[in-house]
Order: C-alpha cells, then sequence, then structure tokens
C-alpha cells in the first residue's frame, strides 16, 4: 500500500464537471490500494475574483482580512470535492488548512509553513478515509488563517507529503508536464520526461509558471519525489527527482521573465563600501535585486546597473532618491521595457560552449542583449521585452533543432 498525495489546480476543478473528473481520479488511486491525499487549489479564477471584490470595497484592506478572504476560496474546492467523491460512494472528508494541521509563520499574505501537526490527518487515514485538504492556507500561532502566497497549494501538497512521508507527490494541472519552453508561444517545445529539482527550481523562479518555486525548494530538501501531469489526459507527466538518469540534454528549458525592471545608479563615487551602501539599504526595504552590472570607474565615478522584479520598482526608485545624497549618486534612471530570457540546464556545467550557443542565436536576431548573468546551471540576459518571444522562440530552435 502506497501513501499517494495528489494536488489539483484551479483549472483541474474549474466546475461541476472537471470536479466530477478529479474525483474519478482521486476514488480510482484509492481503488488501487492506496492511501489518498489530496490538495485543491480555489476553482478557477476564484482567488482573482476575490481579490476584485475586495478592490471594490477597500484597495488598501489589511493583508489579514484579505488572508480571511481569499482562504475561502479553497475551502469551496474542498467541500465540492468531498460531495462528488461522497456520491461515488467513497468514505472521505474535506479540511480546511487548520484542520489538516498547518502551523504557518505570521505574515500574512505571504506565509511559511512551520509544521504539521499530522494527528487529525493520520487519525483520518486510519480510518481509510480519503482526505481533501485545502490548498494555500494554514493558521498562524495568533490563530489567524495565513495563506502561503499565490501559487502556494503546489507547496501544501510537498509539505503534507514530506509530513506523512508519502511515496508520491503528484502534481495536477493542465498541462501535461513541464516542456523545455513554454509551448504557447515556442514552436517545438519538447515534455521532459524528468528533470531534476535545481532545474526545476531555477526554472520556476525563473518565469516558467508550472509550479511554485517554494515547493520546489520543500520537495528537494525533503526528498519528496514530485510528477507534473494533467488531470485531463491519462498519460505520464514529467517527473521532477534529486538526478535526472534518463535524458542527458545540454539545458532543460527556456524561459521568460516580463516582469522585471532595470535601474542605473550614476555617477558614485569608485571607492569602496558604495555598492554595499546601495544594496544594504535595498535589502533592508526586502527588495530582490537580481542581475548586477558595474560600470568601469572613469574620472573617479562608475555606475551600477541592477534589476528589480517590476513590481518593486517604485519601491526601490521612491528609496534610492531618498538616499542620493547619502548614497552620493548624481542620477538615477529605470527602465520596465526589459524582459529576462534564461536558459537552464545541468548539462551546461560540463559543456562548453553553451553561452556562445545563446548568444549566437540571439545576435543571427539581431536582438541586442544589455546585460549578462551565468550561474552554474544557467544564464539570464537581459533584452527589450517586446523581443523576449522571438528571443525564446531562437534560443530553442538552437538548442532543439526542429527536424526538417
Ligand atoms: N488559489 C491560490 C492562487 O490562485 C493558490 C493556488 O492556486 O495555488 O494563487
Ligand atoms: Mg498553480
Amino acid at each position: 500500500m502506497a501513501l499517494i498525495v495528489q494536488k489539483f489546480g484551479g483549472s483541474s476543478v474549474k466546475d461541476a464537471e472537471h470536479v466530477r473528473n478529479v474525483a474519478r481520479i482521486v476514488t480510482d488511486t484509492y481503488n488501487k490500494g492506496n492511501q489518498v491525499v489530496v490538495v485543491v487549489s480555489a476553482q478557477g479564477d476564484t482567488t482573482d475574483d476575490l481579490i476584485e471584490k475586495a478592490n471594490e470595497i477597500n484597495p488598501k484592506a489589511s493583508k489579514r482580512e484579505m488572508d480571511m478572504l481569499l482562504s475561502t476560496g479553497e475551502q469551496i474546492s474542498i467541500s465540492l470535492l468531498a460531495m462528488a467523491i461522497e456520491a461515488l460512494g467513497y468514505p472521505v472528508i474535506s479540511l480546511t488548512g487548520w484542520q489538516a494541521g498547518f502551523v504557518c509563520h505570521t505574515n500574512y499574505g505571504n506565509a511559511r509553513i512551520r509544521h504539521i501537526d499530522a494527528d487529525r490527518l493520520n487519525a483520518e487515514l486510519d480510518k481509510n478515509k480519503i482526505i481533501i485538504v485545502a490548498g494555500f492556507q494554514g493558521v498562524n500561532r495568533l490563530d489567524d488563517i495565513t495563506t502561503l502566497g499565490r501559487g502556494g497549494s503546489d507547496t501544501s501538497a510537498v509539505a503534507l507529503a514530506a509530513t506523512l512521508h508519502a511515496d508520491c507527490c503528484q502534481i495536477y494541472t493542465d498541462v501535461d508536464g513541464v516542456y523545455t519552453a513554454d509551448p504557447r508561444y515556442v514552436k517545438g517545445a519538447i515534455k521532459l520526461n524528468e528533470i531534476t529539482y535545481d532545474e526545476m527550481l531555477e526554472l520556476a523562479s525563473l518565469g516558467a509558471n508550472v509550479l511554485h518555486n517554494r515547493s520546489v525548494e520543500m520537495a528537494k530538501k525533503y526528498h519528496v519525489n514530485m510528477e507534473v501531469l494533467s488531470s485531463l489526459e491519462d498519460k505520464p507527466g514529467t517527473k521532477v527527482k534529486e538526478v535526472a538518469t534518463m535524458e542527458k540534454m545540454l539545458i532543460k528549458g527556456v524561459a521568460k521573465d516580463d516582469n522585471v525592471a532595470r535601474i542605473s545608479v550614476m555617477g558614485v563615487p569608485d571607492e569602496p563600501g558604495i555598492a554595499y551602501n546601495l544594496f544594504s539599504l535595498l535589502a533592508s526595504k526586502k527588495i530582490d535585486v537580481d542581475i548586477i552590472l558595474q560600470s568601469i570607474g572613469r574620472d573617479g565615478t562608475k555606475d551600477i546597473t541592477f534589476t528589480v522584479p517590476e513590481s518593486c520598482m517604485l519601491n526601490a526608485m521612491t528609496v534610492i532618491q531618498e538616499n542620493k545624497e547619502v548614497l552620493r549618486i548624481s542620477d538615477v534612471t529605470f527602465n520596465t521595457d526589459v524582459a529576462k530570457v534564461s536558459i537552464v540546464g545541468a548539462g551546461m556545467q560540463s559543456n562548453p560552449g553553451v553561452a556562445a550557443k545563446m548568444f549566437g542565436a540571439l545576435s543571427e536576431a539581431n536582438i541586442n542583449i544589455k546585460m549578462i548573468s551565468t550561474s552554474e546551471i544557467k544564464i539570464s540576459v537581459l533584452i527589450d521585452k517586446d523581443k523576449a518571444k522571438q528571443a525564446c522562440n531562437v534560443i530553442h530552435e538552437a538548442f532543439f533543432p526542429v527536424e526538417a
């Protein structure tokens, strides 16, 4: 007997027909003699709709009340799915995050899971019940509901799998796995049979919208076997694991992130401590800095250019402007018409020429690179936003040529 955690995203439970389909998948798994714990997200666009409702009433609503509101989306899904499973004649129980024992930190809207108190879960499993848990939520030490950040149900599922020592954690969605690029705009994108945690983590953080990146981080930490698969087609998906054995590919994927802005501070003194002052100020405001480029000093001054998430741009500009004198900056500019395009793959560590291949594809398409950053398993470039989709296509074509 295996213990399987299955997570279904909002698109997989968007209406009655989809809920019944999920009930069939869950009960089929149960019928094979497995214990099944299910996590569901809010139906379809429910979370967005709830945010809109809140904005109509108070665009500056407190995060506590936002969490109170947003957590209801998942509560609707768990009860409906449990009803669909009841209708098929199986023992089932739905549990909200706090009923399932999710104890979270207090930061509303983006809480981390402290631990899961699994007593109730184990008791229900002992009664042979299928358990349906509300994703994306828990309770903090003040007994308030906190949510885990957008897309957080994936993380709920992996946390349950880790706590219950599940044999696997299946993430069901409306695509049939992880692709080498977004098939919606990249011709010839290929489905991967497997990918490593590290590669998936990079792809998830670099803009591939498949998995919540904290879920992958957690899966890596607790050795949870994950699989991303389709709730609409019965076929194998993509396995996420420690080492990928089957395919030795140079790169595993191309991703783009449009949510970036570039900030340049100009004419700062070319002396020790300047970068420290600037970036510690940004860090104190919790502004995430990504690619950093510093020019060679001339006439005793230099320029520092860096990227931040577009959503943090105004904040970053405000703190820099307010501290212009202290930081001894002569000028600061920003640009939001940029995008970050990245390639990811453990294979690039042992194969020279990967960067050259990527840059060659961009050069041939006449796409200018504004900034570059690399790590062991990724290369990112900053380019004009309106060229981002084209860039993904030409880079993908260079690494995965479509056979004529
Ligand atoms: N319903 C939440 C959201 O839309 C959580 C999730 O879907 O994972 O972000
Ligand atoms: Mg999701």
